[in-house]
């Protein structure tokens, strides 16, 4: 576990309201006025050993998202989750939220990813942890919508000097037809703006249209893919254009999409050489951390240290980072190898 935790690493997968902690929450809380003692408490994270069907997580994320409705209160979780992430020595972080418009506290989808930035100006040279930004879109939003968070990104990426590199798709994905989002997404890419979208996270998406339409765009990482290695087609698609794939082994599990940490997809890609990035998804809500899922990776699968730090090392080059930046954090991932291993 502490060689874990004193491993470098990259988080390539972390939603934003999904990554904040119950003490980050009784904040959040405290600032909104309502007791911490009351409503909510025990009901936004789901523990050891328990599991919950996959629409339990998105009623967790709701009741997270209401009590963040000001600028200043994402503003605090920002700094809160990436103080986190860097004490448990992720290195280089990627976060992804859902800018969102709140009428009533005046907070806007600008606002909202200013917010952010703001904090992740903040936590620049407080914090020992390089971080960027995806902006998401959710499932359930309208294209129009959609298409306006493509262009908040194609703004901010140029305001912010680069730390927004991207847009994820997410939400839930017993919901909408991902098809409907390819032109916007292609919008996106035409951009510059990199892709990581939630592909074939249920089964039902193994065989929907959409998954095979998504692929083709093609993305520049895959979110969970849970289900691609069930259709021979999808399979092949993604090895051929070799898309690194984002795998979250404790919130699969606790979501129940995957049955045990053994039957993990990871095995499946991990075995044939298939770019992988071990990730946490919602480190809060799962109750989990970055190092807590090399650990369970390392145990379930039967890694050795050398294969940890590789597997950590090669996430790198997955990272919508700049080819300058990626040469400075394998510099700084190889001062540390020989201190480790
Ligand atoms: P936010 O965007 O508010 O920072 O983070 C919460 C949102 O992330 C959720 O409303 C949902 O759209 C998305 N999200 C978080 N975890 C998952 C997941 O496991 N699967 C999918 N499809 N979406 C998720």
């Amino acid at each position: 576990a502490e060689f874990c935790r004193r491993l470098p690493k990259a988080e390539l997968h972390a939603h934003l309201s999904g990554s904040v902690t119950e003490a980050t929450i009784q904040k959040l809380q405290v600032k909104k006025g309502v007791a911490p003692d009351h409503a909510h408490q025990g009901d936004t994270s789901i523990g050891k050993g328990e599991t919950r069907q996959l629409q339990e997580p998105f009623r967790i994320f709701k009741i997270i998202q209401e009590l963040s409705d000001t600028e200043e209160a994402i503003f605090m979780m920002t700094e809160d989750v990436i103080s986190e992430f860097a004490a448990d020595g992720v290195r280089y972080l990627e976060l992804r939220s859902t800018p969102r418009h709140v009428p009533h506290t005046g907070m806007t989808p600008s606002s909202y990813v200013e917010s952010i930035l703001s904090a992740i100006q903040t936590c620049k040279d407080r914090e020992d942890v390089v971080v960027r930004l995806l902006l998401a879109i959710d499932r359930r939003q309208s294209v129009e919508t959609a298409m306006n968070t493509v262009r908040l990104a194609q703004e901010y990426a140029l305001r912010s000097h680069g730390v927004v590199v991207g847009i994820d798709l997410s939400g839930n994905p017993a919901v909408g037809d991902g098809r409907d989002f390819i032109p916007v997404l292609k919008e996106a890419q035409n951009c510059g703006l990199k892709l990581a979208l939630h592909i074939a996270e249920i089964s039902q998406q193994a065989t929907a249209p959409e998954t095979g339409a998504l692929l083709l765009l093609p993305p520049d990482r895959v979110g969970h893919g849970t289900f691609i290695h069930h259709n021979p087609d999808l399979a092949a698609m993604v090895a051929d254009k070799n898309i690194p794939l984002e795998l979250c082994l404790t919130s699969n599990v606790k979501a129940q999409t995957v049955a045990s940490y053994g039957e993990h997809h990871f095995q499946h890609w991990y075995s044939r050489k298939h770019p992988c990035v071990l990730c946490t998804d919602d480190k809060g809500v799962f109750c989990t951390t970055l190092s807590e899922e090399y650990r369970l990776a390392a145990e379930t699968f039967g890694l050795s240290r050398p294969d940890l730090w590789d597997l950590s090392f090669s996430s790198i080059a997955h990272t919508f980072a700049g080819e300058d930046l990626k040469q400075q954090l394998r510099l700084r991932w190889n001062s540390e190898k020989n201190k480790l291993l």
